[in-house]
């Protein structure tokens, strides 16, 4: 089919909530992308950080393959073998206790609230202080869990019970704090803010004004999480402990799932019917986050995300036109000079480069298993669409 075809269809029946760039992708292989033309594209994007491992890479697909012709599907009245091997891999990897398991990150903050909410019932305080400029997905709880306040116009009322702090500021956290408070819930870095990484010693501060106020410190590692910053959590990579944390985007490797992991101190806050998901925990899911798991959780694959990390910045600041980069790892804000992201994101694309864009900055979340070869070949085209 066309492009213009696809084109023509989608705008006839499909709602129109996306701002859709012109490519319709294919097939695609690792860190490259055909779309239904044909033409190729090196992906710097992996579906925002969600292809973790890439396009269809050979053991995730293997393993998902094998899983969907085995049983595709059992109700959560049952025990079902990837979904408890993948819960005991995440237990390890995170250093906390117990799963849940669901399909989207704005799910596993809906969970991690509930978590809060029931732990705050035994003192009466069920605010939940979450950062300006934060994200935390569409719901409408999470909406207004979200600190942005073109978030909270249009599908007025939203969830109660919000309160928002300024990002690295301990003082102006500590001037929320009432009494009425059962959590914080931030992102280590804010990635639909515009890729802005909140401080380690920042972060050790709320965990700390956390311990002194009896209230449970969630992170929000939705895109922060399996690998993206070079740590298989970015708390790990700060020394800090959180009570709760969800994830999502690239744990299935490519397929919905998502999961709220509570830490000893709230491991035991549910009881069989406070929260459940039909899709939750599926076992094709299942068995692509558990290939996933076991290869990114591992100190040499994430040694090298924190190399390839690097390396990207490096080489992107060499770029005349690049005004300045931040973020962690494999995730990647930059600020081009003189020119609109958006503006660099459809160039991009037209020349053979998926890119993002987060605010006024354009952002990579490429494959973490993207190559150095692979690296140089998508800043290449990347260069010369910001050239003078
Ligand atoms: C993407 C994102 C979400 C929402 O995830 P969905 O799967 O779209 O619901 C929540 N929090 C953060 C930090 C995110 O990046």
């Amino acid at each position: 089919m066309d492009f213009n075809t696809i084109k023509e269809q989608e705008q006839a029946y499909i709602l129109h909530s996306y701002g859709r760039v012109d490519v319709a992708l294919d097939h695609g292989k690792g860190c490259e992308a055909w779309d239904v033309e044909g033409k190729h594209y090196y992906d710097f994007t992996s579906g925002i950080g969600v292809n973790a491992l890439g396009y269809c890479d050979d053991g995730w697909v293997k393993a998902v393959s094998a899983q969907a012709a085995r049983i595709q599907h059992m109700s959560n009245y049952y025990y079902c073998t990837p979904n408890v091997a993948l819960a005991e891999k995440l237990a390890k990897a995170s250093g906390l206790c117990r799963s849940f398991f669901c399909n989207s990150g704005a799910e596993a903050n809906e969970c991690a609230i509930k978590i809060a909410r029931k732990y705050g019932e035994k003192k009466g305080a069920h605010k939940i202080v979450t950062l300006k400029n934060s994200f935390h997905g569409r719901t409408l709880t999470t909406l207004a869990a979200t600190g942005q306040d073109a978030f909270h116009q249009i599908f007025t009322p939203l969830t109660e019970g919000f309160v928002y702090a300024e990002g690295n500021d301990i003082a102006d956290l500590e001037s929320k704090l009432d009494g009425s408070v059962c959590a914080v819930m931030l992102e280590s870095v804010q990635g639909e803010g515009g890729v802005v990484p909140m401080d380690e010693e920042y972060l050790k501060a709320v965990r700390a004004l956390c311990d002194q106020h009896d209230m449970l410190l969630i992170l929000d590692e939705v895109q922060t999480g399996v690998g993206r910053t070079g740590y298989f959590f970015s708390y790990q990579g700060c020394g800090i402990l959180p009570d709760v944390v969800t994830t999502a985007k690239g744990l299935g490797g490519g397929l919905p799932i998502a999961v709220c992991i509570a830490g000893e101190k709230v491991k035991d806050i549910f009881a069989p019917g406070m929260n459940g998901s039909t899709f939750g925990g599926n076992p094709v899911a299942s068995a692509g986050a558990l290939e996933v798991v076991s290869r990114v959780a591992d100190e040499a694959f994430l040694e090298q995300v924190r190399e390839k990390g690097e390396y990207f910045k490096e080489q992107l600041l060499k770029l005349p036109n690049v005004e300045f980069v931040r973020g962690r790892g494999l995730m990647l804000g930059i600020k081009v000079k003189n020119r609109d992201a958006h503006d660099v994101l459809s160039a991009c694309a037209k020349a053979g480069l998926l890119i993002l864009t987060a605010k006024e900055l354009v952002r990579f979340l490429p494959p973490l298993t993207i190559t150095k070869d692979e690296i140089d070949a998508g800043l290449k085209i990347f260069a010369e669409q910001i050239q003078d």
